[in-house]
């Protein structure tokens, strides 16, 4: 079945002005099933337009009815769930059940900003002169451009555009042209459940094409962006040069810490479940596993016996618990991190190579004796790589694990309550889990520090990267 995803412009589904179109591929067949809209100069200056008009009416809403409009999305998006999940794992991958998961998560966030959107209170401060008010409002920013990635085509998309409408802010997305079928769906549920024409908009197209039109453009005035350090270092600097507030979620490359008085078989189990969902294409992915020496045999043992429970295939057949990586391209970068770290003396314990010929397959793999100065030890892998490295004592664990310019998360596995609280203090990273993968919930805050970026997409912070204070001083006549 083959499908074709449009742009939404103004309230209205529709082709590009020069009707141009790119394919749509399955990772797991390596098929093209459909073609998507491909965006140029003319389609985005009508979605400058309708997001500058969109705005003015939106934010002139209550607070009130923008979380109703809100509450309904987040119904339909529920209702609609097994046929979005379909189309999320037959463009990304990803097996059919942790796509519900990640389509179910959005219909939360989408909830969570709706109730937010009615507290997003001022305040009101003691005054010098008897007669005087000093308020501070909160309004929202503006009309936003927002780039979201491939990896949850749905998740980051829904963090940017709920919190935008939620805080009164029109916004265009720039979506994922990898996977773009149900990042068209969760803008659908919006659009159905009645958010006005202009207040959401959605284009596709040369990401850098999009980017370099929308943030130094006038009627944009915040950028959000989730995708590499490397792009992201360039979209700030241009949001810099004109002046744009900007969120950025960008890459990571976590450690997960294991002392000696972990328990091991919790520890390989849901390091090993976080490690190779979604292909390991997941920016809080945990990357280098920091083991005790004293427990470094026995952990690498039970992750090698969770590895090999891990069932590869299309994420549309039963059973499957990883899917394809998303293009080719992803394929060769993988095999480029192995053999570099084979060339400089690592083992490749357990995968190390792609599986099949058909579609994008890469086996889980597990590396042992990865030199420091691998590149799979400094750049984040983003697929199917576990690193195990044995170490010391705490602070050389906490050397390792702060030793690169990332920050995004990072896990640490202890029975210790002395040990725990000295590594989530220890860790210069954005998010800590410790004992448990705690990650990513509507109600937490979500982001990075360092290389990894600025700003949260979760938590009532999220809302506050969509507002502007405003101090209005009164006086009576
Ligand atoms: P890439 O750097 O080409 O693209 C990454 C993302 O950025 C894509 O969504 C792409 O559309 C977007 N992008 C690229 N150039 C852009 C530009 N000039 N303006 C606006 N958006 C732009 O790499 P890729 O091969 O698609 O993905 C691999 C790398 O990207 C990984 O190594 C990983 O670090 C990073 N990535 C991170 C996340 C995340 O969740 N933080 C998600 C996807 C990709």
């Amino acid at each position: 079945m083959s499908t074709h995803t449009q742009l939404f412009i103004n309230g209205a589904w529709c082709d590009s002005a020069a009707g141009k179109t790119l394919d749509v591929l399955n990772p797991a067949t390596g098929e093209t099933i459909g073609t998507l809209a491909h965006a140029e100069r003319a389609d985005l200056d009508l979605a400058l337009e309708a997001a500058d008009k969109g705005f003015r009416s939106w934010r002139k809403i209550s607070a009130y009815d923008r979380a109703k409009t809100m509450r309904i999305a987040a119904g339909l998006v529920r209702e609609r769930v097994d046929l979005i999940a379909r189309t999320m794992t037959a463009e990304q991958g990803k097996p059919v059940n942790e796509a519900k998961g990640e389509i179910l998560l959005a219909a939360d966030l989408i909830e969570w900003f709706s109730e937010e959107a009615r507290r997003t209170y001022g305040r009101v401060i003691p005054a010098r002169a008897e007669g005087v008010y000093q308020l501070v409002v909160k309004e929202p920013v503006g009309p936003v451009a927002a780039f979201s990635p491939w990896n949850f085509p749905i998740n980051q998309a829904v963090r940017k555009i709920s919190a935008a409408l939620a805080a009164g802010c029109s916004i265009i997305l720039k979506g994922p042209e990898e996977t773009p079928g149900s990042c068209a769906e969760l803008v659908r549920a919006f659009a159905d459940a009645g958010v006005i024409a202009g207040a959401i908009n959605l284009v596709f197209g040369i990401p850098a094409d999009i980017s370099s039109y929308l943030i130094p453009h006038p009627v944009i005035r915040k950028i959000s962006f989730t995708g590499s350090t490397a792009v992201g270092k360039q979209l700030a600097a241009l949001a810099g040069l004109h002046m744009k507030r900007i969120t950025m979620e960008l890459g990571g490359h976590a450690p997960a810490v294991i002392f000696e008085d972990a328990d091991l078989d919790v520890a390989a189990k849901l390091l090993g479940a976080n490690k190779f969902r979604n292909a390991g294409q997941v920016c809080v992915a945990p990357t280098r596993f920091l083991i005790h020496k004293s427990v470094y045999e026995p952990f690498v043992e039970k992750f090698l016996k969770v590895t090999g429970r891990v069932q590869v295939g299309n994420g549309l057949d039963k059973g499957i618990s990883m899917g394809p990586l998303v293009r080719e391209r992803r394929v060769q970068a993988m095999e480029g991190f192995v053999a570099d770290a084979v060339e400089k003396g690592a083992e490749v314990q357990t995968g190390g190579s792609r599986i099949g010929e058909r579609g994008f397959f890469y086996a889980p793999t597990v590396i042992t004796g990865a030199p420091l100065d691998s590149r799979i030890m400094n750049e984040e892998p983003f697929g199917p790589l576990a690193i195990m490295v044995p170490f010391s004592d705490f602070d050389e664990a906490v050397a390792e694990a702060n030793r690169l310019p990332y920050g995004l998360a990072a896990y640490a596995y202890t029975k210790s309550a002395k040990t725990a609280n000295l590594i989530g203090a220890a860790i210069e990273s954005g998010m800590v889990s410790i004992n448990h993968h705690g990650l990513a919930l509507p109600e937490v805050p979500f982001g990075g520090v360092k290389d990894s970026g600025y700003g949260s997409e979760g938590g009532s912070e999220a809302i506050e990267a969509y507002l502007n204070h405003k101090f209005i001083t009164q006086a009576g006549l």
